[in-house]
């Protein structure tokens, strides 16, 4: 009887055992067959994060980081015709946290530092297609009109941005309170990193506060939560991301222009330059 209990408990455990093989090889994708299907599979992992900033009206000088209008506007004409669907970051959360699905082509838009023309010119055009974006601004910027005299540098109002996230197509999220500087001082390192001879944590001190501040006017002008962090230029270290992850931060970026892998997990994620010289469908066109 025992023998027998034995044997049972054997043939019982093949059907398991190949049950679980079954999930882990779907779970992982082919594990052990040719690295050219494991890059197919992995790039249901590569996500493109397009990166705007200035979106000028029509006969604006462009540039790398100014595009028109119009030029915008035949950018949601090309990911609507290619079947993207712009998603929100709290999608790519909840899709690594809870394991819920993603469309089947992906994107995510981005702006940063919370410009006036964002509102005026490329805010219509999300609104007439229905396509969510992600502003990332730096708080104590808003609401300034040419800043250091300079007319290209105007920044949305609290209002403007309130509008904006209360469509429910835009979200505002954090691009430091007051880092967003080139060049070091006094009272600042080069964007969010450390000033020479700042230790550990004095620049975790420093950066921490700064984000606490842009993040609690966000929540108090806006209403959204913060969980998502653009860094200025793209520059970082380990405290930063340290810092960021002890505020509950989900999601942090840089720039590199390429697609951001989210294989292994969400931060650090990179982002592609959507410059005016280069249309969309070569950015794009090369990874699906
Ligand atoms: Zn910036």
């Amino acid at each position: 009887m025992a023998k027998n209990k034995t044997v049972y408990r054997f043939f019982n455990i093949i059907p398991i055992s190949l049950f679980i093989m079954l999930i882990v090889l779907g779970k992982n994708g082919n594990v052990g067959i040719s690295s050219e299907k494991n890059s197919l599979v992995d790039k249901k992992k590569l996500i493109p994060i397009l990166m705007y900033h200035h979106v000028g009206k029509e006969g604006v000088e462009v540039n790398k980081i100014t595009i028109t209008n119009k030029r915008f506007e035949e950018d949601m004409k090309y990911l609507k015709d290619n079947r993207y669907t712009p998603i929100f970051f709290n999608e790519l959360v909840s899709y690594e946290e809870n394991g819920t699905s993603l469309p089947e082509k992906p994107v995510i838009i981005t702006f940063d530092d919370g410009l006036e023309d964002n509102y005026k010119y490329a805010y219509p055009v999300l609104r007439k297609n229905n396509m969510k974006a992600t502003i990332f601004t730096i708080g104590s910027r808003i609401g300034i009109r040419n800043f250091n005299n300079d007319t290209r540098y105007s920044y949305f109002t609290w209002k403007e941005g309130k509008e904006m996230y209360e469509s429910g197509i835009v979200e505002i999220q954090p691009h430091s309170y007051d880092l967003h500087n080139y060049k070091e001082n006094s009272k600042h390192g080069v964007g969010v990193l450390p000033m020479s001879r700042e230790d550990e944590d004095l620049h975790y001190d420093r950066f921490s506060k700064d984000t606490v501040q842009v993040m609690k006017l966000i929540k108090e002008n806006i209403g959204c939560d913060s969980y998502v962090y653009a860094y200025p230029y793209g520059k970082y270290n380990s405290t930063n991301e340290r810092v960021l992850k002890d505020l509950n931060f989900k999601v942090t970026l840089t720039t590199k222009s390429k697609y951001a892998d989210i294989s292994n997990g969400l931060y650090e994620l990179k982002r592609i330059n959507v410059p005016s010289h280069k249309k969309l469908n070569e950015l794009l066109i090369n990874y699906k």
